[in-house]
């Protein structure tokens, strides 16, 4: 019992420490900003952040929707700062960032989904630093299209919307949202000419059939790069780790996702959606 789904060594991970590491967390500060890296306790925050980069989360860290994984609040946000924009692009200057990662909390409540802030958000970030490539991690639009193209208009490199789980597992993981709406979403955002991205955790107890249905269901909506992490429980207030999914199928996964027609795929146990983010800007446009 007590050594039931103890973390596996591939999963241990070295803590945040260094000049880099301070100097980010400094700006994080300063610029009142949040960050999914802390809101959901990623184990690569050593890593990242030790090397200049993080993930900013826009909109407030208060969500709309009650995600049984995610680590950030759940509630009814306050937060809608016009000012934000500005403040990212400025972190994401004097950061040097070369690859700016970002993401935000799912605003149903906002009639534009926050499509505005985004929007924003990438026009300041391309204006303060024209050679920073962008990823947004964006929301589910809840089929609000307008929101979703306003929300890409700024020509970010990589847009990315997590489809999180299989098609089955989504009334437990992400009960607001829909497998196929988010198919569509995805859908949508490649035939408007960007880069596709999603990412799937495992260890929520899908089978290998259900995550290579998966990946044939996302290749035929125009999905480029996908990313295959091992799922982590936040908290114990936290939907449980069905299983501990070792490094060789991490790796089998990789081989099946590009027989089945994705262009690039990052899997192992410790990947995280932004994980080597930077690498996926490479991925051809056609
Ligand atoms: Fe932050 Fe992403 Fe790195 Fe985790 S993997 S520390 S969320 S940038
Ligand atoms: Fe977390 Fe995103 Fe779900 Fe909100 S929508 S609960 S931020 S995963």
């Amino acid at each position: 019992e007590e050594t039931r789904k103890r973390k596996p060594d591939w999963l241990r991970v070295k803590l945040p420490v260094g000049p880099e590491y301070a100097k980010v967390r400094k700006l994080v500060d300063n610029y009142k900003l949040h960050t999914i890296c802390e809101s959901g306790n990623c184990p690569n925050m050593g890593e990242c952040w030790g090397a200049g980069t993080a993930t900013f989360m826009i909109l407030g860290n208060v969500c709309t929707r009650s995600c049984t994984f995610c680590a950030v609040a759940t509630g009814r946000p306050t937060e809608y700062d016009v000012e934000e924009p500005k403040r990212v692009a400025e972190a994401i200057k004097l950061m040097g960032v070369k690859h700016a990662v970002i993401t935000s909390v799912n605003r149903d409540e906002l009639k534009d989904r926050g499509a505005e802030i985004w929007y924003q958000t990438v026009v300041e970030t391309k204006k303060v630093s024209p050679e920073t490539t962008i990823e947004t991690l964006i929301p589910d639009t809840k089929g609000n299209w307008d929101a979703l193209y306003r929300m890409i208009e700024g020509k970010q490199e990589v847009v990315s919307h997590n489809m999180e789980t299989v098609g089955r597992l989504y009334r437990m993981v992400r009960p607001q949202a829909k497998y196929e709406r988010s198919l569509e979403q995805i859908k949508r955002i490649r035939e408007a000419g960007m880069r596709t991205k999603t990412g799937i955790m495992l260890g929520l107890g899908e089978t290998k059939e259900e995550v290579f249905k998966a990946m044939d269901d996302l290749a035929a909506n125009g999905l480029m790069i996908l990313t295959l992490g091992q799922y982590l429980q936040p908290t114990k207030m936290h939907l449980e780790v069905a299983e501990f999914i070792h490094p060789d199928t991490f790796e089998m996964y990789k081989e099946e996702g590009l027989k089945r027609g994705l262009k690039y795929v990052e899997s192992g146990p410790l990947v995280r959606s932004s994980y080597h983010a930077e690498r996926h800007v490479n991925v051809p446009l056609d």
